[in-house]
């Protein structure tokens, strides 16, 4: 198979569909892959490495998406991109359609078969497509909020770790799945005070057999978050409603009574957002204050590591583009329900429910 890797448009998405390593697998297995010129080279990913793995370079995404059977890519496909679709190609990458008529639209028109890597499932539950990029940010999120802390990014001037004879900062973290995990790790690393709070009792149950008394769990209620939040440092939200928006567990009036130059990251703000004082912000301008707490809210976290978040990608996304490329979409999905999960616009139809039922779709 023809497999293409066009370089993304979207506004500062640096990420790239496929690494050297990844075309290697498919070069390997006799596939041809076609790289547009510079696609990783704001990573660190020269052309010639990708000629070193197998590839061809080409100069525009037009004729990438002209000769390629499958396209690889990260973001959403832009009206530009969806022009070029044609019937019967492989698109698999992040889509998002469920907000997103006129992408959906697009994707219709084209014919194209679209694989959306956010909603193929993993056989021991979840999505792990998905997941790398929340353990990305559940580990930027202490990077970021240690940054805050400090006396010239707006916090109160405070080292998480402290020093010998200087308390350590204090850490709590609302919701113990892939974001909140990878936080406290990061955050038990610094040396910091660690409180995680979860409605899963079994998921407190595996940290405190694996963490002991390095970390305090909590059962998330109004109560528990009222007291950890009053008296930490540095809050990070990482809850998730499957299918909901993320509840407000933090109300302004909590926020009011934070100590002056705490910091919270807000990494469920894509779903909304666990502080009722959130809102979206962005890379360029990542923070705003509110009653004397510094906001982190940015919605594409993952974004700001694009190095890592690529290979992080990559490795969770190859396997299923080696299956495509070497059996075809239609086979490929009769072998893996999973995969399948991730069909969601197929030869001019929404093939996936949730995305038909919020778009007035038919399925
Ligand atoms: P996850 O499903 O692995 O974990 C969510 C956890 O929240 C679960 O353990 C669940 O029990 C817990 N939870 C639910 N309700 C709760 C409550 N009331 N109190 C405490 N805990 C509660 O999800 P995840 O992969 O960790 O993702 C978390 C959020 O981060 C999602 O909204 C995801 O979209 C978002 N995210 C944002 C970025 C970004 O760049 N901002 C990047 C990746 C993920």
């Amino acid at each position: 198979m023809i497999v293409g890797v066009p370089k993304e448009i979207k506004n500062h998405e640096y990420r790239v569909g496929l690494t050297p390593p990844s075309v290697r697998e498919l070069t390997l297995r006799g596939h041809q892959v076609l790289v547009q010129k510079d696609a990783g080279s704001a990573i660190g990913l020269s052309d010639d490495q990708y000629v070193a793995a197998g590839a061809s370079i080409v100069e525009t995404a037009k004729e990438i998406f002209a000769r390629s059977a499958m396209i690889v890519k990260v973001k959403e496909p832009q009206p530009g991109e969806c022009a070029m679709l044609s019937e019967g190609q492989i698109l698999y990458t992040y889509l998002h359609l469920a907000p997103d008529p006129e992408q959906t639209a697009a994707l219709v028109k084209s014919g194209a078969v679209c694989i959306a890597y956010e909603t193929i499932t993993g056989a021991g539950g979840g999505l792990p497509l998905l997941a790398p990029m929340s353990e990305v940010a559940g580990r930027m999120a202490i990077q970021a909020g240690a940054a805050h802390l400090e006396k010239s990014k707006g916090g109160m001037g405070l080292l998480l770790g402290g020093v010998p004879g200087v308390a350590q900062g204090h850490v709590v973290i609302i919701g113990a799945g892939v974001v909140g995990t990878n936080a406290m790790q990061m955050a038990v690393g610094t040396g910091a005070r660690v409180t995680v709070l979860d409605k899963s009792i079994e998921r407190l149950r595996q940290l405190d057999l694996v963490y002991g008394n390095r970390i305090s769990t909590l059962y998330s209620n109004a109560h528990a978050i009222e007291e950890s939040v009053l008296s930490a440092d540095l809050v990070v939200g990482g809850v998730l409603v499957p299918g909901a928006a993320a509840p407000k567990l933090v109300t302004r009036a909590m926020i009011s009574r934070m100590k002056p130059g705490a910091v919270v990251v807000d990494v469920a703000i894509d779903q909304g957002g666990c502080f009722e004082t959130s809102h979206a912000t962005t890379h360029a301008d990542p923070t705003y204050v509110v009653d004397g707490v510094v906001h982190y809210c940015v919605a594409n976290m993952p974004g700001a590591v694009a190095r890592t978040s690529t290979f992080a990608l990559n490795n969770a996304t190859i396997g299923h583009a080696v299956a495509l490329a070497e059996k075809g979409w239609r086979q490929a999905m009769r072998d893996d329900p999973h995969l399948k999960n991730g069909l969601n616009v197929c030869l001019g139809k929404v093939t996936y429910g949730a995305v038909a039922g919020a778009l007035g779709f038919d399925h």
